[in-house]
């Protein structure tokens, strides 16, 4: 919207008109804006806050140009999980020779502390002795299936452990601290307050996590709306016999489960075998009738319930759940969700209108995946069935976007384009079916995912409703940010 004249007063639209001038009228205080747009601020419908938060925490030591400057910036600027000192991102191709490291370059520093330092690539971590005689690795020790353990002249360990062997040490890490988890999530919703998001839905919390938000809220430190949903695979939910609850801007709103895994790994159920791995349909980990128990615990609490179903399998496992619910439970008010929706049979789209089910969808996973969605499904399955955006709104199905941050980045803009192009990674518009377009994009961020957790006049810029703002200027960065913090 441009040249308009809002008025927003006690978090509700209460008046637009036209303007020479962009300006807001936000709880008293005028705003004014030249050449400038105004947008509804935008949701993330699944993400893990936590886990960006912890991405951009902690140790960094990947700018350092030797072994001996990495140990010292470990050293200099510490970050430990309890006793252990970690950091992560040290890249030896950067350093003169380019060999691995030493424990001895750790060792005159750390001395009676363990020490990990985790490779750029993720791959390999940098022990120092103290790690390695906790973890019980010496040269004694051998390779574990997949893993190295890199090992001296002498038959020693230098302290190099190389991917399954890196759990040997890892495993022995203490969990983070309630405080830096906490830190971690104030982190998270900082980065992603700055690009225009005012509310997330916040997926796959354990009791920890919840006990920071709680403590958070009561604080009044959370920056956006927060609505999480917990991880109650194994009925963690039920043994803690949790219920709904709101605390300021967070609410607890549902639980989270999981379908079948990832693609990348073969682990989407699929209905046929993937294409290129003969004999292999992945790993089915609900069956209906669980999903169905599921469902019921969560309506005899009023917990919504979302669950992770990737392949064409899955989702339908899960459709066929859902629908042992609705047919046995005719009024409830909670909803149903099923995140990703990545590969759904073109016989089940309609299914998620008829048994109101909503498509949680990242489309920029769509960019990242399709080179290697097409090798795993074959062209013809993935034109069919893959990422099936536009069938679910001409099918009119209820479809909220999100990016599933950290594994992907959180901006929405990329987003929005991955929604409008539909292009690969490297730009190849393959496949040009199930683009949707802008404004329909724009509603997946904005105004549904609202509607998704039952709040209606949320979202959308007109009287009457409730609708956090962004402001735009005209190379559309965005130049503030109007976030009416409540629930
Ligand atoms: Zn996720």
């Amino acid at each position: 919207m441009k040249n308009v004249s809002i008025t927003v007063e006690n978090g509700v639209i209460t008046d637009i008109s036209n303007s020479e001038i962009t300006r807001i009228l936000w709880e008293g205080q005028e705003y004014l804006y030249h050449d400038c747009e105004i947008l509804p601020a935008y949701t993330d419908s699944h993400c893990h806050v936590w886990g960006l938060g912890m991405i951009n925490s902690g140790l960094d030591v990947s700018g350092c140009s030797s072994a001996e400057e990495t140990a010292l910036k470990a050293y200099s600027n510490r970050f430990m999980r309890d006793n252990w000192f970690v950091g992560r991102g040290w890249n030896n191709e950067l350093w003169g020779e380019g060999n691995l490291p030493d424990k001895s370059i750790l060792d005159k520093l750390f001395p009676d502390n363990p020490v990990s330092l985790t490779r750029i690539d993720g791959h390999a971590i940098w022990c120092n002795s103290k790690a390695l005689e906790i973890s019980g690795i010496n040269e004694n020790t051998s390779n574990p299936n997949g893993g190295i353990i890199q090992k001296d002249s002498n038959g020693s360990p230098t302290g190099i452990l190389i991917d399954n062997a890196m759990y040997l040490a890892e495993k022995n890490i203490p969990e983070f601290s309630q405080s830096q988890l906490s830190d971690f999530i104030i982190k998270g919703l900082d980065l992603v307050s700055k690009s225009g998001i005012t509310c997330v839905h916040d997926m796959d919390l354990n009791i920890r996590h919840l006990d920071c938000y709680r403590k958070l809220a009561h604080e009044n430190l959370l920056k956006i709306k927060v609505f999480a949903f917990f991880g109650n695979q194994n009925g963690e939910a039920e043994k803690l016999d949790l219920e709904p609850m709101q605390i300021g801007n967070f609410k607890l709103q549902g639980i989270k489960l999981y379908a079948d895994g990832a693609l990348g790994s073969y682990g989407a159920a699929l209905l046929d075998e993937y294409s290129d791995k003969p004999n292999e349909k992945g790993i089915l980990m609900l069956s209906s009738e669980e999903i169905f128990k599921h469902c019921l615990f969560a309506h005899s609490k009023g917990f919504d319930v979302a669950v992770h179903a990737i392949g064409d399998r899955a989702v339908r496992e899960v459709l066929d759940g859902f629908e042992l619910f609705r047919n046995a439970v005719s009024e409830s008010s909670i909803n149903l969700r099923i995140e990703h929706s990545q590969i759904v049979n073109p016989d089940d789209i309609s299914r998620y209108k008829e048994l109101n089910v909503i498509a949680s969808v990242q489309p920029i996973h769509f960019v990242s995946d399709s080179n290697m969605a097409k090798k795993r499904l074959g062209i013809e399955r993935l034109i069919e069935s893959g990422y099936p955006w536009e069938k679910f709104l001409n099918n009119n199905v209820m479809m909220i976007a999100g990016s599933d941050f950290p594994i992907e980045s959180y901006d929405v803009a990329a987003g929005i384009e991955a929604f409008t192009q539909r292009a690969n990674q490297l730009g190849a518009k393959e496949i040009f079916r199930e683009c949707v377009e802008f404004s329909s994009a724009v509603e997946c961020y904005t105004v549904k995912p609202y509607l998704a957790l039952g709040i209606h006049n949320y979202g959308e810029i007109c009287v009457g409703h409730k609708c956090d703002l962004i402001i735009m200027d005209s190379s559309k960065k965005i130049i503030d940010v109007l976030n009416n913090n409540h629930i």
